[in-house]
This record gives structure tokens, sequence and C-alpha cells, in this order.
């Protein structure tokens, strides 16, 4: 059975004739699914035989809070969602100034090897669907009582490698009719498929790219991400700059600072020689150590100096402050620890 949280107007329109109801109703149907309704019994403003009509029809994905925790440092919020089926995703809502940010999972698990990321080591599950992901928010929203203003497509999952889900949840969260959060207020974040880079591009969305890159030399960057040896760093680049020249949005870097691995100084460097001329953004993030990576993080001060040998040769770039070191809800440590017997 379809989900139904899947489906842009449109096609719910689509859908409702071809069940030979009224296509108006999909508007108010439409309305309902981008709220957290539990049930299709909540829709009251459909008449019972409507609503029984769409329960025999279609599934309504609901996922239960499987655990919450809260950071007493800053307030940021780890859910674990369980999803339809029992697979375990996890979502952070982080508390700015500029508002309030949901970084969601698209898969449960990843394939891409990178081996500093807990995200990645049980390896690929499934893909999220648009209506799960999109469940992420609308339930974060529920909880919190707060209004979400911005996303990251930062948890665990690559997103481009669930091309087709992630690009219609962008639309389904983005559009007038739902949640409406707009384009400009979305990070999509990826290791670095290339090809799917210049796939996006032509989609000529108003999202901001992220492009974890965390290293500049081939040798390096192969050794911690397993994608870099389909897609070296001069080919990622090439793809960067189609994708700027398309889309005209400046690209941002996720730069990891793991100690004498890619923060020494000639990688500041050879950093800023790749990334002249474009513009671009660079974000250094201090490693999280986990449990199995001999990885360590860099020293502030190692840190600090990276941030100033960049900035000296013209690129601009910032230490990212990590938010819920209590209760690891940086990047790179969500994982399902509900499954799988994980710590
Ligand atoms: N798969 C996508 C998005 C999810 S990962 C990607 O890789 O970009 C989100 C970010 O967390 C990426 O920049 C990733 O490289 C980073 N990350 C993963 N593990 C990390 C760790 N242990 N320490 C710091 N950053 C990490
Ligand atoms: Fe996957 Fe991103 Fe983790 Fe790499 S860093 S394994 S791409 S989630």
């Amino acid at each position: 059975m379809t989900e139904i949280k899947n489906l842009t107007m449109e096609e719910l329109k689509t859908a409702l004739s071809e069940l030979g109801e009224k296509p108006f109703r999909a508007g108010q149907i439409f309305k309902w699914l981008h709220t957290p309704v539990q049930s299709f019994e909540e829709m009251s403003n459909l008449s019972k035989a409507l609503r029984e009509r769409l329960r025999e029809h279609f599934v309504l994905t609901v996922p239960e809070m499987a655990r919450k925790q809260v950071s007493a440092v800053d307030g940021t919020v780890k859910y674990l969602w369980r999803m339809q089926g029992g697979d375990c995703v996890e979502s952070v809502l982080m508390h700015y100034e500029h508002g309030n940010t949901a970084c969601v999972s698209t898969q449960v698990g990843c394939r891409m090897g990178c081996k500093f990321c807990a995200s990645g080591q049980g390896g690929l599950k499934r893909h999220l669907s648009p209506g799960e992901i999109l469940d992420e928010i609308l339930f974060m929203q529920k909880d919190s009582g707060e209004k979400i203003s911005n996303i990251v497509l930062m948890g665990t999952g690559e997103p481009l490698d669930n091309y087709q889900n992630v690009l219609k949840f962008l639309h389904l969260v983005s559009c007038s009719g739902g949640v409406n959060i707009g384009q400009r207020h979305i990070s999509l974040s990826t290791s670095g498929i290339a090809d799917k880079i210049e796939k996006l591009a032509k989609e000529k969305l108003q999202i901001t790219l992220s492009v974890s890159l965390h290293a500049p030399d081939d040798e390096t960057r192969s050794q911690i991400m397993p994608v870099n040896d389909a897609f070296p760093v001069e080919r990622l680049m090439r793809a960067c700059n189609t994708y700027f020249d398309t889309t005209g949005r400046r690209i941002s870097y996720e730069y990891m600072m793991a100690r004498d691995v890619t923060d020494r100084p000639w990688q500041a460097e050879k950093l800023a020689k790749l990334l002249r001329g474009r513009p671009s953004h660079v974000n250094l993030i201090p490693l999280n150590e986990v449990a199995e990576s001999p990885l360590k993080p860099s020293s502030k001060e190692t840190m600090r100096r990276f941030q100033q040998a960049l900035e000296k040769r013209g690129v601009t770039a910032t230490v990212r402050r990590k938010l819920g070191p209590d209760i690891d809800a940086a990047c790179g440590q969500l994982r399902r620890r509900e499954q799988g017997g994980n710590p």
C-alpha cells in the first residue's frame, strides 16, 4: 500500500479521483498529512466514509518516540524514533539565535563507510521514504511545541544515495500547503558523490549544498573516506564548480579536524589553494571520537592556527560550536543503539 505522506498535492488529487473521490478533498487531506496526526480518524473535517476509504487504501506512517535526551548544557534534544516496521533513526533539535534547527536522518544506516563515522558502522539497512523524513520534522515540532525554521540533512545516511526520496522530501517540506520551510533554510550534506551533485545542480534548488571534504589530498581522503576512490578530490571539485555555476549558490565545505591526519599545516595550504577563487565557506569541525576509530580530535590551538592559515589565504572559515556535548548529539555520533546491541 502507498504511504500517503509520500504524495504531492497533485499526486494526491490523482489518487483520490482514481478512488472515485472528489479531488478537491486533496487540499484538506494534504493539510492533515503535514501535521502530526496519529490516525485517519483524527481528520475530523472529513466524512467517516472517506476516512474509512483512506484507511483501506493508504498507509499513514507514525513514528513512535523510543527515547529522548535533553542536553543539560544547551537544551539540544536528541530523539530516537521507531519507524513502522521497527527500524530506529535519530534526529536532533538545536536552538540557535536565528531559530530552531532540525538535523534529520535520511537512511537507516549508511553504506559510504567513512572511517570516523558512527552512523555508518553497521552499513545500510534501508532508505527512509520522503514521508518518514518529513515525520522526523512533524513529530519533533509536536513534542517540542516549537516551530522548526531550519533543516540540515546531516543525521544518519548519505542523502544523495537516497536521491529520489530526498528530493521528494525537499519538495514536500518546502511547499506552501505543508510546513513550508523555505529551501534557503535547508542544507544538504554529502560525502561527495560527484555525479549526483551534478544531477542535483540541474534541479535548480535554493538549498545550501554542504560538502564533507575533510581532506584536500587524495591520499588522506581515501584513507578516511572510501567514496574518494570513486570520486577523487579533483573530480569532486569539478562537480562543485558545476553546482555553483548552475545554481549560483555558494557551497559550504565541512572539514573535520583529526589530529596529525587532516590538521597539518601543508593541508591548510593545499585546501586554500583548492578553494581559491571559488565562492565557498569552510566549517572546521572538531572530530568526535568514536569508539571504533583510532582518530583523535585536533587541539583547539591547532584548529585556530588552521583557521588563520585559511583566512590569510583568502578563504573564509569558522570553527563550529559543538552542541549537546553531554548527549552525543553531534554529527557522526548518531547511531542505532537500540538495535544491534551497540553501547
Ligand atoms: N552523509 C552525509 C551527511 C551525514 S554526516 C555526509 O557525510 O556529509 C554529517 C556530517 O558529520 C558530515 O560532514 C560527516 O563527515 C560528519 N561526521 C561524521 N562523523 C564524524 C565524527 N566522528 N566527527 C566529526 N564529524 C563527523
Ligand atoms: Fe555515511 Fe556521512 Fe557517516 Fe560517511 S559521514 S558514513 S557518508 S553518514
